[in-house]
């Protein structure tokens, strides 16, 4: 079994080559023909040119009526976010079938309109032209198992077309894809996989993307997500989800190198910016899906993070995590056992007190440097995390340095415990809560910390990983991402993200470097913790944004790239 992991990496990480695609071509020329009939809007003159477009070319295509559709509310968390509501529209679904016509069939999806304003290129036009290239293969040279592509209606404003099209069709689905948000320049990733995406059909997902040459990755929380709260699922696919049939999303993870398309829902999402090798990727990608009819569901599965296609069941990922969290406990019992009570001195309080001073200085400072646009760290967050963490550092050294001078510190140890108990706490919330995805991150340096104290000089090595939330957490594109998403609250200034991530390493610095002496503790280093306050306030106090509060209000991220959206 764990050689077949192994070799499963190794197939995993080494570059496939690339499979067949799509007429790449003839599907960015559908794409700017749609692109040109402009915004796309529900019921719209251009939603009604651009349909008529699609049936003209998608092979076989027949007009299928939506109408009324009864919108079901949406809540999350106790909250509303959408009301149930009755919606009637006049645009249709195009919807072709290929490949024989008995047994449950495959499904793509993609949908054909756009919000106000915007010509909607990445929003959805490239899609659309794949799955009509996509059909014109399949027409020529029809599949094994049925194949159904649906080019939808409404799905800005409630996913209406996939609503009307799972209704009428939901029992004769066995999968349902949806392609959304494709032709970015990030990666391609795998989105929407709920409850009903499992093993088998990551694996099945995963074969596929092999055969393609096509590095397909999942975000680190986004199987959290839609497994909590598949009602919210955003695109097409989520209106099958809802009724039990398994589907899920495919799309390009933003643009210009962010995980964020920041032209997205405006006027800039334009035809120039689809590139061209990705529109080739998701071609080949989906070529590769109709090769192999779905698997039977086969228990749940985990889709390693960073990694491409690499896929494990989900109970080594619940196993590893739960050896993690058996070793640090156990190691933390013997760290317990060992502690002594030393004389008095400075201990756990008057070191919590220093870190409480340094980190309401820290917010002291963000909250009069970015007084007129509290979230102008999301413009540059690394900037802001490196000036935070200098002045924080600063702080901490300066104000344990004055303590020590007084009283002796003592029971180094307990910061260990600390940094340990913190990263536990973390750990087992993600594992009872059901995001093992999620889990790993805390208690992988939970155990490695814990180790520690067995190394002597060489602890070092073992508190690195403490590091490791606040590398995967605070790396800028990902808090971008998050902000962009809304899963980051609007209010949260960026020291609380800091604080959250940012108290088991400190710990482990406390533990790691409790003694300095002679001239070096006295005189050099004050001076440096000095400095680094200084150059840290320096660094926040001379930011400037590229946007004003109002326009990141109007406009969020996207104000970065135009002033006149
Ligand atoms: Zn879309």
């Amino acid at each position: 079994m764990k050689l077949a992991f192994v070799a499963m990496l190794v197939v995993a990480c080494s570059a496939g080559e690339p499979g067949p695609g799509i007429d790449v071509d003839r599907a960015l020329a559908h794409a700017r023909e749609l692109v040109g009939m402009g915004p796309r809007v529900g019921n719209s003159d251009a939603a009604k040119r651009a349909a008529a477009y699609v049936e003209h070319q998608l092979p076989h295509a027949s007009r299928a009526h939506v109408g009324t559709i009864d919108l079901p509310e949406i809540r999350v968390l106790g909250t509303v976010h959408r009301n149930a509501h009755r919606t009637v529209t006049s645009d249709p679904n195009l919807v072709a079938r290929y490949g024989p016509r008995a047994g449950k069939a495959l499904l793509f999806m993609a949908h054909y309109d756009s919000v106000p304003a915007s010509p909607g290129a990445i929003d959805n036009a490239a899609a659309v032209g794949v799955l009509i290239e996509l059909a014109r293969v399949l027409d020529e040279s029809p599949p094994a198992m049925p194949v159904i592509v649906a080019i939808t209606a409404r799905e800005e404003d409630g996913l209406i077309g996939a609503e009307a099209l799972a209704a009428e069709l939901g029992a004769e689905v066995d999968f349902a894809i949806a392609l959304d948000l494709i032709g970015g320049d990030g990666d391609l990733v795998l989105n929407g996989a709920g409850m009903r995406i499992g093993y088998a059909e990551m694996r099945w997902l995963a074969a596929a993307a092999d055969r393609a040459g096509v590095a397909l990755r999942a975000p680190l929380a986004h199987r959290v997500v839609s497994r909590w709260w598949p009602q919210a699922e955003r695109s097409d696919h989520g209106a099958f989800t809802r009724r039990g049939v398994r589907g899920v999303h495919f799309y390009h993870r933003g643009n210009d190198g962010e995980l964020v398309d920041r032209a997205y829902h405006t006027k800039l999402d334009r035809f120039e910016r689809i590139e061209r090798g990705s529109v080739d990727e998701v071609g080949r990608l989906i070529r590769a899906i109709v090769d192999e009819p779905p698997p039977e569901h086969d228990g749940d599965g985990f889709w390693v993070p960073q990694l491409a296609n690499v896929v494990v069941p989900r109970w080594a990922l619940v196993a590893f995590a739960i050896a993690l969290l058996l070793v640090a406990i156990a190691l933390l019992v013997r760290i317990g056992r060992e502690q002594r009570e030393d004389e008095r001195g400075a201990g756990l309080l008057l070191g919590s007190a220093c870190v409480a001073v340094a980190f309401i200085a820290v917010y002291a400072l963000e909250r009069s440097a970015l007084a007129e646009h509290p979230r102008a760290w999301l413009h540059a967050p690394a900037y802001f995390v490196i000036a935070e963490a200098l002045v924080l550092a600063g702080v901490i050294g300066l104000a344990s340095r004055l303590v020590a001078r007084v009283r002796p510190w003592i029971g180094a140890r307990r910061y260990l415990v600390v940094a340990i108990g913190v990263l536990l706490a973390f750990g087992v919330f993600w594992l009872v809560v059901g995001a093992a995805e999620l889990a790993w991150i805390w208690l992988v340096p939970a155990a490695s910390a814990s180790i520690a104290p067995l190394l002597g000089r060489a602890r070092v090595i073992a508190l690195l990983p403490t590091l490791l939330p606040a590398l995967l957490v605070l790396a800028p594109s990902q808090l971008r991402e998050a902000a962009w998403n809304g899963f980051a609250p609007a209010t949260m200034p960026l020291v609380a993200w800091v604080a959250l991530v940012g108290l088991p390493p400190i710990a482990a610095a406390a533990y790691a470097f409790r003694r300095h002496s002679g001239p070096l503790g006295t005189f050099l280093l004050p001076m440096g913790w000095a400095l680094s306050i200084a150059i840290g306030a320096a660094m926040e106090i001379r930011y400037e944004s590229p946007c004003s509060a109002s326009q990141f209000h109007q406009l969020h991220l996207t104000c970065e790239i135009s002033s006149g959206v």
